[in-house]
C-alpha cells in the first residue's frame, strides 16, 4: 500500500506513521518528491490489510493510503512519480540523458579492452562494458578472464574515464566485484537468481538488470523488486530481446516494452540491440529504434576485430561502425524528445 503524506507534513510525522507501520511488522520504503513524500509500505500483510489501512489513514499529516495494485510495488511509478536519475562518474542514466554503454563482449586482453575503451570514449560512448565472468551457453567456449579482467577495466577507466560495468553471475562474487566496478550486470540467465538478486540489494552499486530470455515484464520488474526491497533503489533495466518462434534473429527484440516501463515504472530502461539480434548489420538501425521510442540509452558490443573475437564476434560492431553511430543517437534524441515522454 501506499501511505500519501500531505503537503507540508512535518518530519515527526512522517517518522510516526514509519513507526506504526514497522509496529505491524511491515516496512516503510520513502519517495522524496518535490512537493511530498510517499511511503510505501511492503510486507505480508494477508487480511489485516484493511485494518492496518484504516489505522494509517487516521495518523496526523496522511493524506490517504491506496492499495497498490500491481505486484511490485517499489518500482512502480505510483510509488515513486518521478524518474529514477541513477549518477555513476560524471554521467547520469534517466531523467532525459542518452546513456550509450559500449565495449567487448568479453575482455580478452588488455590491449584488446585498451584499444576498444580509447576509441569508443572518443566517438562518445559514456559508459564502458566488458564482461570479466562470462555467462557461456557452451562449457567449452571462452569463459572470461575473471578478476584479471576486472583489473584491466579499471585500468582502461583511469585511462579514459568512462565508468564500466560488468556481470556478476554469483552472490559471492558479487560484493569483490562490487568494489571496482561502477555498474554492476546481471545478465538474462540470472534474471531470477533470487539470491543473486538479492546479494545485489546488499551493494551500494547501480545494477543493470538484462530481461531473461523467455521473461514478461511483470516478471522482469519482480525481478528487480528483489533487488530494490533488499535495499538497492539504483536500479537500470536492459531489454535485451526475448525468445519467439523467429529464427533470423538471435532473439526478438520487443521495443514495445521501452515506453510500457516508463509508463510502469521509474527505473531507466536501456535496450542492448547486440543480443536482440545477433547480427551486427542489425545492430546500428536497431539502437537509432530504440532511442527513437524513448529507451533512455543502449549498450552494445564493439570488439577492434569481431572476426577474431572469443565471444560474440557476429554481432560486435567495429570501431568505425560505433563511431559512425554514436553522433545519430544524439540526434535522433535530439528530434524525437517532444514525442517520447522522457521526463515524468
Ligand atoms: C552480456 O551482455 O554480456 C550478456 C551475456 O548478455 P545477456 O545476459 O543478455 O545474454
Ligand atoms: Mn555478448
Amino acid at each position: 500500500m501506499l501511505v500519501v503524506m500531505s503537503v507540508g507534513a512535518t518530519e515527526e510525522q512522517i517518522q510516526e506513521v514509519r513507526r506504526h507501520i514497522e509496529a505491524d511488522g511491515l516496512t516503510p520504503h520513502e519517495s522524496r518528491g518535490e512537493q511530498r513524500v510517499i511511503i510505501g509500505v511492503v510486507g505480508d500483510v494477508g487480511p489485516r490489510k484493511e485494518q492496518v489501512m484504516s489505522h494509517l489513514a487516521v495518523l496526523p499529516g496522511v493524506e490517504s493510503v491506496t492499495p497498490i495494485s500491481k505486484p511490485f510495488k517499489l518500482t512502480s511509478r505510483d510509488f515513486h512519480p518521478r524518474d529514477t536519475v541513477i549518477r555513476v562518474g560524471d554521467t547520469t542514466i534517466g531523467g532525459g540523458s542518452l546513456t550509450v554503454i559500449a565495449g567487448p563482449c568479453a575482455i580478452e586482453s588488455r590491449d584488446q579492452l585498451l584499444r576498444t575503451a580509447t576509441a569508443v570514449a572518443e566517438a562518445g560512448a559514456t559508459v564502458l562494458r566488458g564482461g570479466a565472468f562470462k555467462p557461456r551457453t557452451s562449457p567449452y567456449t571462452f569463459q572470461g578472464l575473471g578478476m584479471d579482467g576486472v583489473r584491466f577495466l579499471t585500468e582502461a577507466r583511469a585511462e579514459t574515464g568512462l565508468p564500466f560495468i560488468t556481470e556478476v553471475m554469483e552472490p559471492g562474487q558479487m560484493p569483490q566485484v562490487a568494489e571496482y566496478a561502477d555498474i554492476v550486470q546481471i545478465g538474462a540467465r540470472n534474471m531470477q537468481n533470487f539470491p543473486l538478486l538479492m546479494a545485489a540489494g546488499k551493494i551500494d552499486k547501480p545494477v543493470m538488470l538484462k530481461r531473461g530470455i523467455s521473461a514478461t515484464i511483470e516478471e522482469w520488474l519482480m525481478a528487480a523488486e528483489y533487488i530494490v526491497s533488499s535495499g538497492n533503489p539504483q536500479v537500470i533495466l536492459c531489454e535485451r530481446g526475448i525468445r519467439t518462434f523467429e529464427t533470423y534473429t538471435r532473439n526478438t527484440l520487443d521495443l514495445t516494452a521501452v515506453p510500457m516501463l516508463h509508463q510502469l515504472t521509474h527505473l531507466p530502461v536501456i535496450v542492448d540491440p547486440s543480443h536482440a539480434t545477433g547480427k551486427r548489420w542489425l545492430v546500428p538501425p536497431m539502437s537509432v529504434a530504440a532511442v527513437a521510442g524513448g529507451a533512455d540509452g543502449i549498450m552494445v558490443e564493439v570488439h577492434p576485430n569481431p572476426d577474431d573475437a572469443l565471444s560474440d564476434g557476429p554481432q560486435s560492431l567495429t570501431l568505425e561502425m560505433f563511431a559512425e553511430l554514436a553522433p545519430v543517437l544524439r540526434q535522433v534524441r535530439e528530434q524525437v524528445k517532444p514525442i517520447v515522454a522522457l521526463e515524468s
